[in-house]
């Protein structure tokens, strides 16, 4: 076959090589996509976008249940998994072939094949043609981590596998504490399921602001997820269509999956990078990149998860952008990695943006932090125990607002205004002076009057 001669060679067609293949070729590059799966990648096939159509389906058990309090009855409620994973697979398969399109719209063209570095100008594609690129771009993302091999690891599920289920578990087990691992929690948990998270450390969501994983945990808690913390799965048997997860603790749990979501890890293996001279970072042995996601080989770029940055589809776009833009647009663009506003979408949803309380005391001298923890409105005729956390955290010496984080239905959609605000470097003052819109939860952050608590910081400290 013959062989092709292009000016990008992206590899991998999801979120980061969509956007840059995109761009580029409007900049009038001539582009080459290897796609090795399906376009689109894991945000688009088995990651964001089903999860959320899954989340969907969990929330209507509450509003099911929150229904009584306001005059309706709904008395024989069904649900059907095979209806919802039909439903999201045709969904999932008009977005591929929107990207598909959209891709091909731009001019550049897309190949079904995994590509491989031959050395550091040729990649090898799997339907056995070569592609000399002038550039280069990896953007081949991640994978679910397995950690430590343990006995009946074969039987455990990742995020990969939990989106095709041939039916609902009754009963599941999900190690880990994070993302991932809460979601899905909350995705069983809300269509039926009897769901125990176990996880390795104190409090699930490390890194996230305290309050806000204490405020988690207890509503996880009080919706029925058995939460266990300071402890692993060391082994998983199958007896039949029953597995046993026998725990560090002792203890062993039946349910009818087991599924772990203990972190990801960058696409690298294989990809053959040693004979394209690409180096690694030592943070998470993804390819070490430059601020202008540039690796040490100088025509070589990549950008999205198989990077050592920040795992969210909106940051490896604005990297797939930043990078056409600087090496196809002449025009050399950085991403701003700070105050990026993030979702969990559990039940309720975390959103959050900026510092948490303990980033910003041991940052700055004066922090003060404001809080207000309430029942929504909502819930006074529902009747859900539900409480609302909304936090702020001001720098007191120039009254900037340093981190806001949110434990509500709509947690996500606030984060993502107030995101605005502080890149827009908004003061507490501002928040105070935007008129409330009543009656919602998000009026509390403008109407927060007193510290909740002032810390100063000793100099010894
Ligand atoms: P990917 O989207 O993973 O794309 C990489 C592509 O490269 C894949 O299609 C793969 O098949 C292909 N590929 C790999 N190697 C080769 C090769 N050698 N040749 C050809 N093709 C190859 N982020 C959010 O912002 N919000 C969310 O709600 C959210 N939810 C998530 C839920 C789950 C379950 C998961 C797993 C992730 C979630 N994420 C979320 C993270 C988000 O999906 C990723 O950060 C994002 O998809 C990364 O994009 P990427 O372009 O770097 O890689
Ligand atoms: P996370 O990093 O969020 O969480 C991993 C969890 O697994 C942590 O609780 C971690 O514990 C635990 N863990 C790690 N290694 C082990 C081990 N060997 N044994 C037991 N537990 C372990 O990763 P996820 O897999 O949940 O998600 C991957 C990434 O995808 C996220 O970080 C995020 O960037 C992205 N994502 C974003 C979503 C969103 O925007 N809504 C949704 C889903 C994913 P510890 O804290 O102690 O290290």
């Amino acid at each position: 076959m013959a062989d092709l001669d292009v000016d990008l060679c992206v590899i991998g067609g999801g979120s980061g090589g969509v956007r840059a293949a995109r761009i580029a070729a409007n900049h009038g590059a001539k582009v080459i996509v290897a796609e090795e799966y399906r376009m689109g990648g894991t945000c688009v096939i088995r990651g964001c976008v089903p999860k959320k159509l899954m989340v969907y389906a969990s929330h209507i058990h509450q509003e099911i249940e929150d229904a009584a309090g306001f005059g309706w009855s709904i008395p024989s409620a069904t649900f059907d998994w095979a209806t919802l994973i039909a439903n999201k697979d045709k969904e999932i398969a008009r977005l591929e072939a929107a990207y598909t399109t959209n891709v091909e719209k731009s001019g550049a063209k897309i190949v079904k094949a995994r590509a491989v570095f031959e050395d550091a100008h040729t990649l090898r594609l799997s339907t056995g043609e070569k592609v000399n690129a002038k550039y280069v771009l990896i953007a081949t993302g991640g994978a679910p981590n397995h950690g430590a091999t343990i006995p009946g690891i074969e039987h455990v599920i990742s995020s990969n596998e939990v989106f095709h289920l041939p039916k609902l578990p009754k009963r599941i087990v999900i190690q880990g504490g994070g993302y991932i691992a809460l979601e899905f929690a909350c995705i069983f948990a809300g269509l039926g399921s009897d769901v125990t998270v176990v996880y390795r450390g104190d409090n699930i969501l490390r890194g996230f602001d305290e309050d806000v994983r204490t405020h988690v945990r207890s509503e996880m808690e009080a919706e029925g997820i058995n939460i266990i913390t300071g402890c692993n799965v060391t082994k998983v048997d199958k007896h039949g269509e029953v597995f046993t997860a026998h725990l560090s603790s002792g203890s062993s749990i039946a349910a009818d999956q087991v599924m772990f979501a203990i972190g990801r890890h960058p696409n690298v293996k294989g990809l053959g990078l040693e004979k394209a001279g690409v180096a690694l970072n030592p943070v998470n042995g993804g390819v070490a990149v430059n601020e202008f996601s540039q690796t040490n080989v100088p025509h070589i770029y990549a950008v999205g998860d198989v990077t050592h940055r920040i795992n969210l589809t909106p940051v490896a776009i604005r990297e797939g952008h930043a990078f056409a833009d600087t090496v196809f647009g002449n025009r050399l663009t950085r991403v701003d990695h700070n105050d990026i506003p993030t979702a969990v979408f559990s039940q309720p949803q975390v959103g959050t943006v900026g510092l948490t309380e303990a980033e910003a005391r041991a940052q700055y001298t004066h922090v003060d932090i404001y809080k207000a923890n309430f029942k929504p409105m909502k819930a006074t005729m529902s009747g859900n125990r539900s409480r609302v956390l909304m936090k702020l955290i001001v720098d007191a010496s120039t009254d900037r607002i340093l981190g806001c984080h949110i434990v509500s239905s709509d947690a996500a959609e606030i984060v993502q205004v107030v995101g605005i605000a502080m890149k827009m470097k908004a003061t507490k003052a501002d928040f105070d002076s935007t008129m409330a819109l009543h009656p919602t939860s998000a009026e509390e952050l403008v109407t927060m009057r007193t510290p909740f608590a002032r810390h100063v910081r000793q100099a010894a400290e």
